[in-house]
């Protein structure tokens, strides 16, 4: 895969219909690609079944096409990409970056769930796979919207699982490596992911992959305070007034309103927002009531 100067992406997990913190992400994320004259892309994150929820990959990427948001090349679905993860995983076990764990949650109840050593009581069948980390992990991440994060993986996250117990891929591992795969070069998300960032960094050094950058923007929140969710009704949005929804995203991305606001078509309106948008003016807190602009 050629390296691109940028290649953004946005990776729904289908757990229920898009909301306006994810339609958000997703345009936050099409406008950087687009103001720097680079690629998007969708990938669909269905790696975990029993959240799955039938019908929802289709109704989120119909949600987005309606927005004028679609993929620059087919969309890419997780579930066709256990091979790729076995072969990362199967490269740490065999340079014993990675082992394999029998602990369950209750072993690891003392130290909060954070693995440093392995504490299981019994062996299971099918252990997890864990990411070895060491006290000397401490990872420094540069976001382009948050300023510098710096975590000590041993402390916040452990040895991290890759595969789980139950044989499910983890997502670091997943999202690590489709994102080298896809040639992302620009990473752009919820910063409800910002912590996530040091082990899928980690993990890209392990792997030998290249970093991409980081941008995490705001986390909408609804009147009630709760980060908006794919589970609840209520949080989902009408996008059979597009422009009135994209104008709505574009006020909560900080950007002055366009002269086109009331433009002809979806794909005119994005257009002019591209040329438009100011990525320093998105706002750097880490969350936002969505109701703090009027509908
Ligand atoms: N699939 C994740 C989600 O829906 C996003 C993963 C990512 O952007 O890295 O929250």
């Amino acid at each position: 895969m050629p390296t691109l100067a940028y290649r953004g992406r946005f990776a729904p997990s289908p757990t229920g219909p898009l909301h306006l913190g994810s339609a958000y992400t997703a345009l936050a994320s099409w406008l950087l690609a687009r103001h720097a004259g680079g690629e998007w892309l969708i990938r669909i994150e269905d790696l975990d079944p029993p959240r799955e929820v039938a019908g929802a990959s289709a109704a989120q990427i119909d949600t987005l096409s309606r927005l004028g948001l679609s993929s620059d090349l087919p969309v890419l679905w997780q579930s066709q990409r256990h091979h790729a993860y076995q072969a990362a995983l199967d490269r740490l076990l065999a340079n014993g970056q990675a082992f394999a764990c029998h602990c369950s949650r209750t072993d690891l109840a003392a130290a909060g769930g954070v693995h440093r050593t392995c504490r299981a009581k019994r062996t299971r069948a099918t252990p997890a796979i864990r990411l070895r980390v060491s006290d000397a992990d401490v990872i420094s991440v540069h976001d382009a919207i948050q300023g510098g994060y710096r975590q000590s993986l041993a402390e916040v996250a452990g040895d991290f699982v890759l595969r789980r117990a139950d044989g499910l891929w983890a997502y670091q591992l997943a999202v690590v490596v489709d994102d080298a795969a896809q040639g992302i070069s620009h990473v752009v998300r919820g910063c409800d992911l910002l912590d996530s960032t040091p082990r899928q960094v980690a993990l890209q050094r392990a792997l030998g992959l290249p970093t991409p950058h980081y941008a995490h923007v705001p986390v909408l929140l609804g009147a009630d305070g709760q980060k908006l969710s794919k589970s609840r009704r209520s949080d989902g949005f009408d996008s059979g007034d597009p422009l009135a929804v994209l104008n709505r995203l574009w006020a909560l991305l900080g950007q002055a309103p366009l002269p086109c606001a009331d433009a002809a078509s979806v794909s005119a309106w994005l257009t002019t927002a591209a040329a438009a948008f100011r990525p320093e003016a998105v706002p750097s807190s880490a969350a936002m009531a969505f109701s703090a602009i009027p509908a």
